[in-house]
């Protein structure tokens, strides 16, 4: 067939022969930590369902309770006719488990950081944002229009520099990751914050992998340092360990209703489906009542970490939690180590530029408190095979 961009065959050969061509296959969900792929039953160590949550019974029953009292979509957007008592519910939930005093749902975590972001900063200001943050808040930096500074990952000496120099400015905001989620490392919030009150500027912490997984109650890397009451904006997602969609700020009313009238992700996009709210909720409700999964996450990240480190196998040092990343260098050299484990039974994502700088391809293993026992030596023994050097 002729193809209207006859430069795209080109460029897919060019990322195909740097080893950086994306492909796409499909996974079936299986429980209890595992899918299946080409007809093959593999560990998932590639997933973001810290908690196993996503195809816990009661969260799928919630999700069907409300599925026979709604429409599937909510048919328009939320600001219009699309925020449904589902909505209602999930908003309230999600304010009474971070102890703010409302929320606002978003399509996706990466709406709401992209919306957030440009509803907060435009071209009169200057927005400061690590090397290795989540796209989304890259994007949003890029999109409000904010002069953008990025600083090189956690190097708060070179911020405190571009912040010294930034006075003139209307406002400054500083943007970072809670848990970078490429390289499992806590960003040094206590110290943003610090640099943010010296400089007069606001710190957004993006925590789409600590919500669920981190602090004492599980809201986060903001709770477990204690920060929670400095940084001005905290984002989430639904979709990692609370197991459904969607994004979301919780905050106070002020800012609520801010979002509510100038977060454009938000205002143009139809509501989230009123079933994938009910099963937020229970999700939430479950993250709550049951501290003893996220215990278990830890037990299993630690017994992983534990046995890498006695088998000599390199993982990057400055990681904490259920991410944990085997640098490679190579972006070949991942994805032939990911189709090894595959074949011992273990799906480990390659991750490759430009997800990742040049030159850090990895494996990135994602540990979930649906691992048992079984599948955690299963993986351990996939990589003394596939990595020890013969
Ligand atoms: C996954 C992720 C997002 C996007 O969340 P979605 O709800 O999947 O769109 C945003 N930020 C970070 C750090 C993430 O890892």
């Amino acid at each position: 067939m002729p193809t209207p961009f006859p430069w795209m065959s080109a460029e897919l050969a060019a990322l195909e022969s740097a080893g950086l061509r994306r492909g796409r296959r499909e996974t079936r969900p299986l429980f209890g930590g595992a899918c299946e792929i080409d007809g093959r039953r593999l560990w998932n160590f590639a997933s973001n369902d810290y908690l196993g949550l996503a195809g816990d019974p009661r969260v799928v029953d919630a999700a069907q309770t409300a599925l026979a009292e709604a429409s599937v979509g909510a048919s328009a957007s939320a600001l219009v006719a699309g925020r449904t008592p589902w909505h209602v519910r999930l908003e309230q939930a999600l304010a009474r488990f971070e102890g703010q005093e409302a929320a606002i749902l978003f399509p996706t975590g990466y709406a709401a950081n992209v919306g957030t972001i440009a509803a907060l900063v435009d071209e009169s200001d200057v927005v400061f944002c690590d090397r290795l943050n989540h796209a989304s808040l890259i994007d949003g930096c890029r999109l409000s229009g904010a002069k953008l500074r990025v600083f090189r990952h956690s190097e708060l000496e070179t911020l405190e520099r571009e912040l010294h120099k930034a006075a003139t400015f209307r406002r400054r905001l500083i943007v970072t990751d809670a848990i970078f989620s490429m390289d499992g490392d806590v960003a040094p919030l206590r110290e943003l914050c610090g640099l943010a009150e010296r400089f007069e500027a606001d710190v957004l912490v993006d925590e789409a992998h600590g919500t669920g997984v981190f602090g004492e109650q599980g809201r986060g890397v903001c709770e477990q340092l204690c920060v929670e009451d400095r940084v001005a904006v905290r984002v989430g997602t639904l979709s990692k360990a609370i197991g459904t969609l969607g994004g979301f700020v919780a905050g106070p009313q002020s800012l609520v209703d801010w979002l509510w009238n100038k977060a454009r992700p938000q205002v143009f996009s139809t509501a989230l489906p009123p079933a994938i709210c009910a099963a937020a909720v229970t999700a939430i409700e479950i993250i709550r009542s049951e501290p003893e999964r996220r215990s278990k996450l830890w037990q299993n990240s630690d017994f992983v970490r534990r046995e890498l480190a006695q088998l000599k196998i390199d993982v990057s040092l400055d990681s904490v939690g259920p991410i944990i990343p085997i640098p490679l260098g190579d972006p070949d050299a991942a994805v032939a180590a990911q189709r090894k484990l595959e074949e011992r039974g273990c799906l480990v994502a390659a991750i490759r530029p430009p997800t990742v700088p040049q030159g850090t391809s990895r494996l990135r293993i994602s540990l979930s408190a649906a691992h048992d026992e079984l599948a955690l030596k299963t993986l351990v023994a996939a990589l003394l095979e596939v990595l020890s050097v013969p």
